[in-house]
């Protein structure tokens, strides 16, 4: 669950929550102006593959669903892999039924986003500071041999004040994951099953803190798509929305868009916690809606001296 995205509606409704006292909200440390990623006609990612790598479902649909749509329409092919198994994230479920619940959209975004597949690792929600780095790493270095993996969208491992374990152990797994991948004598036996040696080389980092943006992506050609993303984490968004109606019954208060049906009060909250944000993230650089990313590309330190020195063979 996006927890603080919670605090913040929260506190917009002038809930006393924790995040008026922490100041808990994304802001980018300074740095260069970022450069500004927009959509790029025709399919100039064709045969490239992305692999979108967060602990919970709605980890990306939230943070990154607008780039994932633009990858996807820009021609990549898309894998999900989903790391906890989400049995924490309900309003009133069962544990045993959360995970089921989850798992049904799980399904359901990875078919509204036209991902090829999903890959679910299952280890136990808000315990992932408890399960071997060295275990998750060798899974993802394998299924990054296996799928070929070019990109990666994850949590940014260097983001500041992340409370949720789940997310900065999934971040630090993946850093380590890409560039082993492609080392030969790191876990050499998957050889003997076929795979190659296969490096990560560009890397779409997000954070809930403080972190370096050096790219953002516009993304109000795909801001539709990010919503219908959002939706299909129905059971999270569910929980998002009664709890914040509990808080506010608490305090005597209502939001009348909140109530009622529970596909519209989604709808709502999915545009007042999420959408409007990302409207003040592109106000920022001149776009109708924009994501924030520490992007990570391809080295290109020897580019210029393999030009001017390389020769046919
Ligand atoms: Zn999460």
């Amino acid at each position: 669950m996006v927890r603080r995205e919670f605090f913040k509606v929260a506190a917009a409704a002038g809930l006393g929550t924790a995040a008026q006292n922490t100041g808990m909200a994304q802001t980018a440390v300074a740095g260069p102006a970022p450069f500004i990623e927009h959509a790029t006609p025709g399919q100039p990612h064709k045969g490239k593959v992305f692999a979108l790598i967060t602990p919970h479902l709605d980890d990306g649909p939230i943070f990154a669903g607008g780039t994932v749509a633009k990858l996807l329409n820009e021609g990549y092919t898309g894998y999900f892999i989903r790391v906890s198994n989400d049995e924490k994230d309900s309003y009133s479920l069962t544990m045993g039924a959360t995970v089921l619940a989850n798992e049904q959209d799980a399904a359901h975004f990875v078919e509204v986003a036209g991902l090829k597949k999903r890959y679910d690792l299952h280890y136990r929600n808000h315990g992932l500071d408890d399960v071997s780095r060295m275990e998750i790493r060798v899974r993802l270095i394998f299924l990054f041999r296996l799928l070929k993996v070019d990109t990666v969208l994850s949590y940014d491992p260097w983001g500041h004040y992340e409370e949720n374990p789940d997310h900065y152990v999934t971040a630090q797994a993946v850093e380590a994951a890409c560039w082993m991948s492609a080392d030969h004598l790191d876990f050499p036996e998957q050889f003997d099953a076929g795979l190659k040696v296969h490096s990560v080389s560009e890397k779409y980092y997000f954070a809930r803190g403080p972190q370096m943006v050096n790219r953002v992506v516009d993304i109000g050609p795909t801001i539709r798509q990010k919503a219908a993303y959002i939706a299909s984490c129905r059971t999270m968004i569910t929980n998002m929305v009664k709890g914040t109606n509990d808080a506010l019954t608490a305090r005597g208060l209502r939001i009348s868009a909140f109530a009622g049906n529970q596909e519209a009060a989604n709808e709502a909250y999915i545009q007042a916690a999420f959408l409007d944000r990302d409207k003040r993230i592109g106000a920022k650089y001149g776009l109708e809606y924009a994501e924030e990313f520490h992007y990570i590309g391809p080295d290109r330190s020897l580019d210029d001296y393999i030009k001017t020195h390389a020769e046919h063979i």
